[in-house]
Parts: C-alpha cells; sequence; structure tokens
C-alpha cells in the first residue's frame, strides 16, 4: 500500500463530498420542511443572500480575478478580506482551487481539464469532478500548478487555516441567529445562513463551469467551448460571460458590453476610484473589436 504524501491542504479535499455535496443537500430539504411549518424568519432569509452574495463574491473577486488571474492588485487589508470570504464559500483553501482553477484555463475542454463538460457531461462538471479529486490528485495539480501562489504569504497563509473559516462561516450565522432569537435562532440560521446559502453558492460556481461550456453564446473565437450565459452572469456575479473570460483571462471585466452586467466588475471600478485597488487590467477596444471580428465557431 502506498503512503500518501499529500500535503494537508490536499488531503482537505477528501471531505469536499459530505460537507458540499451531502450535508447542504440534505438541508435545502429540511429548510423546505421549516418553511412549510412556518419555522422560518425573514433573517434567515436575509442573512443567507447578505452572506451568500458576500462569500460568492469573495470567490470571484478574490479567488479567481484577484488571485488567478492578477486581473488587479488590492490593497493587503481587502485582499485579506476577500481571501478570508472566498475561504467562507466552503470551495475549497485557496491554493487548491487556484491551482485547479489555473489547470482548467491550460487544458479547457481537452481530456486533461479537472471538469470539462463536453467530453464528460454536464454532471461531471456541474460536480461528479469533485468525488474524483482525492488527495493524491489534487496534490498533482498543486505540484504542477501552485508555484506561484506559494510564494505569497497572505495566499499561504489563507490556504492553511482555510479549516478555520469553514467552519467560522457556517458557527458565525448561528451566533447571530442566537443573537436574534435565542438557541431556535441559532438553528435555524445555521441552516439557512450556513448550509443552505453553501448549497447555492456551490451551485452558482459549479454553473460557471458546467452550464457555462455548453449554453449561451460566443463572442470571440477561443480554443474551447466556453459560452456567455446571462442568468449565469446574474447569479455568479459577472462569472457567467465565460466565452469573453477564456478570451481575455486577465480582464478585470468579463462584462465586456453595457449590457453583460457584472457585479464583480463593478465592485473593481468603485474600489478603483477609492484607490484601495490599483494595477486593474483592461483590454483596449481596438483590440476588442479586431478579435470580435474573427469567425466565432458555435
Ligand atoms: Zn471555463
Ligand atoms: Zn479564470
Amino acid at each position: 500500500m502506498s503512503v500518501s504524501t499529500a500535503v494537508p491542504n490536499a488531503r482537505i479535499s477528501n471531505f469536499y463530498v459530505p460537507f458540499l455535496l451531502i450535508l447542504p443537500t440534505l438541508a435545502v430539504f429540511y429548510g423546505i420542511y421549516m418553511a412549510i411549518m412556518g419555522q422560518v424568519s425573514t433573517f434567515d432569509v436575509v442573512l443567507c443572500l447578505v452572506l451568500g452574495a458576500m462569500t460568492e463574491f469573495g470567490v470571484t473577486f478574490g479567488y479567481h480575478r484577484m488571485t488567478v488571474h492578477k486581473s488587479f492588485v488590492a490593497q493587503p487589508w481587502l485582499k485579506a478580506i476577500v481571501l478570508a470570504l472566498g475561504s467562507m464559500a466552503f470551495q475549497g483553501p485557496v491554493i487548491n482551487w487556484s491551482s485547479v482553477h489555473t489547470k482548467h484555463h491550460a487544458m479547457s475542454d481537452q481530456p486533461e481539464d479537472p471538469h470539462t463538460p463536453t467530453i464528460r457531461g454536464f454532471f461531471f462538471a456541474h460536480f461528479e469532478w469533485l468525488l474524483e479529486m482525492n488527495s493524491d490528485k489534487m496534490n498533482a495539480i498543486r505540484e504542477k500548478y501552485a508555484g506561484r501562489y506559494l510564494k505569497d504569504p497572505m495566499y499561504l497563509f489563507f490556504d492553511r487555516t482555510f479549516l478555520f473559516w469553514s467552519v467560522f462561516s457556517l458557527l458565525f450565522p448561528a451566533a447571530l441567529g442566537f443573537l436574534v432569537a435565542g438557541w431556535w435562532g441559532a438553528w435555524s440560521a445555521f441552516i439557512f445562513g450556513g448550509l443552505i446559502r453553501v448549497f447555492m453558492t456551490s451551485h452558482v460556481t459549479w454553473c460557471v463551469n458546467s452550464v457555462c461550456h455548453i449554453a449561451g453564446g460566443r463572442m470571440f473565437n477561443t480554443t474551447d467551448k466556453s459560452r456567455n450565459n446571462f442568468l449565469v452572469g446574474i447569479f455568479a456575479l459577472g462569472e457567467g460571460w465565460h466565452n469573453n473570460h477564456h478570451a481575455f483571462p486577465s480582464s478585470a471585466f468579463h462584462g465586456l458590453r453595457w449590457w453583460q452586467i457584472d457585479f464583480t466588475a463593478y465592485a473593481v471600478r468603485v474600489f478603483e476610484k477609492l484607490g484601495i485597488v490599483r494595477s486593474v487590467v483592461r483590454i483596449p477596444e481596438a483590440f476588442l473589436e479586431k478579435k470580435l471580428g474573427q469567425n466565432v465557431e458555435v
């Protein structure tokens, strides 16, 4: 029997299945029962939506555009906040997430792509790939793609403290619920602000991997099957403009037309005006137009 030499954070991927797939799904059924019984408060719903949006923003702004694609440079305190929020989304330690995503861009829609739907089907890309992502596989991906991230002390810190942030993201809503309505408030806030919120944000992010390589239009000719999907664009805070993203991975703006709603990009613009984000990557309009003129294979 071979002994796994995986680094601790690669081993964390073994815990994804119960915590990311099973428990939040069960919580959704329980939440429906609670709603039918009239046991859900406005506070629970607001907490679920606000924490959901904040942690999803941690993934889109922090993990994805800031860490992987270096689309801008954030002030250290802002960088720390968004990495904490991203870690609270339960999608894995920042260096695991970033290494897998780096590989996705390097191998898009080829057999080595960690989550391509065009070769292995919708459900594989949506979540089944996580079942295969055991510690040895994650370790191999980190060994090949984590180099740049391992050199940044803040990425290392949040990578190592991922479990703390994950548990905190479940206990924090429970604590708020307790303050508002005692023990029952703590329980219902844990279910809605904790587990159901994780269910919601996980599926939204997974839709970028699954839906956005199958359904939607293409503005640019890329070597992969990436697509722009309006609905995913709304829910994933702008990440649904995925064909644009594959065409210009480092662009801070995934929505490249005024009607392509991109909430993450709006935040980048505001933060840039406030001086807390700098070196924002913009694709020159002339270059965009040139790429637009090229035949798009659908
Ligand atoms: Zn993609
Ligand atoms: Zn990307």
